[in-house]
């Protein structure tokens, strides 16, 4: 029996690329799992490709910008399980684009679900992991929360906040019995660049992801996370294509 076999998994962004990679690796070792988007249809889909093959999920559509939602997601997850062992904050957005072009909408959106949606998620599981005195809280940032690019300047002031509010929490919390882990994806084959409003941008953004590796890379790398030994926490992974620079 794996450390994963029973857990109790919320996974933010199951809907789509990485979030549904994982929830699909973690229910296939024994997980429950309960599917967080916006998208029904798309969760719906994977709830019943996961019963199909034998493992347990549950989904509750939600929007992780909404502080309401992601509590009401937690009490979805406590009613149904009775716990929450593991929360992945996965969900994010990127529509990339330079600051002078002063796109005000994205802007704001990347920090309502990059940032806030990641405060909401830990908002919404930290009082029930601090009574039980167990948790594991994972937060998916990326390479861009190490470095920036062009027309990165958000997104990555986005991601480079994840990692800091993680090892926040990180200091915070050890002493409860709490992991946290900061996952910092490289290039992988996603719907992520489908959001670039730019068309000149989004074209030169698809051909830099022509190297890209598939999401089950990541959903790997947080299930290693989370079969580790109790005391013992990854609390960082950077998880790129072998040739990406
Ligand atoms: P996808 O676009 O495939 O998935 C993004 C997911 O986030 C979707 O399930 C989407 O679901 C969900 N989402 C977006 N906004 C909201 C919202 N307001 N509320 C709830 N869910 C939301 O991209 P990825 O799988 O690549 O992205 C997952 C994470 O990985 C993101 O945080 C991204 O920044 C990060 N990342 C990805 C990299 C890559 O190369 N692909 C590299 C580095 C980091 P829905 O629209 O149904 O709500």
């Amino acid at each position: 029996m794996s450390d994963i076999q029973d857990r109790i998994v919320i996974i933010t962004g199951a809907s789509s690329g990485i979030g549904e990679a994982t929830a699909k690796e973690l229910a296939s070792k024994g997980a429950k799992v309960i599917l967080a988007a916006r998208r029904e249809d798309r969760l719906q889909k994977l709830q019943q490709e996961i019963e199909s093959s034998g493992g347990q999920a549950v989904y509750k559509v939600t929007d992780v910008a909404s502080h309401e939602q992601m509590e009401e997601l937690a009490a979805y997850a406590l009613k149904e399980f009775g716990k929450i062992d593991v929360m992945v904050n996965n969900a994010g957005v990127m529509p990339l684009s330079p600051v002078h072009e002063k796109k005000i909408h994205e802007w704001d959106a990347m920090i309502d679900i990059n940032i806030k949606g990641v405060l909401y998620g830990i908002a919404a599981v930290l009082p029930s992991m601090r009574e039980r005195k167990e948790g594991h809280i994972i937060n998916v940032s990326s390479i861009a929360g190490h470095l920036v690019f062009p027309a990165s300047a958000v997104y990555s002031g986005t991601k480079f906040a994840v990692r800091a509010i993680t090892e926040g929490l990180r200091i915070e919390e050890c002493g409860n019995n709490i992991r946290t882990t900061i996952i910092s994806p490289g290039s992988i084959a996603t719907e992520l660049t489908q959001a670039i409003s730019g068309s000149e941008l989004k074209a030169a953004i698809i051909e830099e992801t022509k190297i890209a590796i598939e999401p089950a890379s990541i959903a790997r790398a947080i299930g290693f996370a989370i079969e580790q030994p109790a005391d013992v926490a990854v609390n960082e992974m950077i998880v790129r294509p072998t040739i990406q620079q």
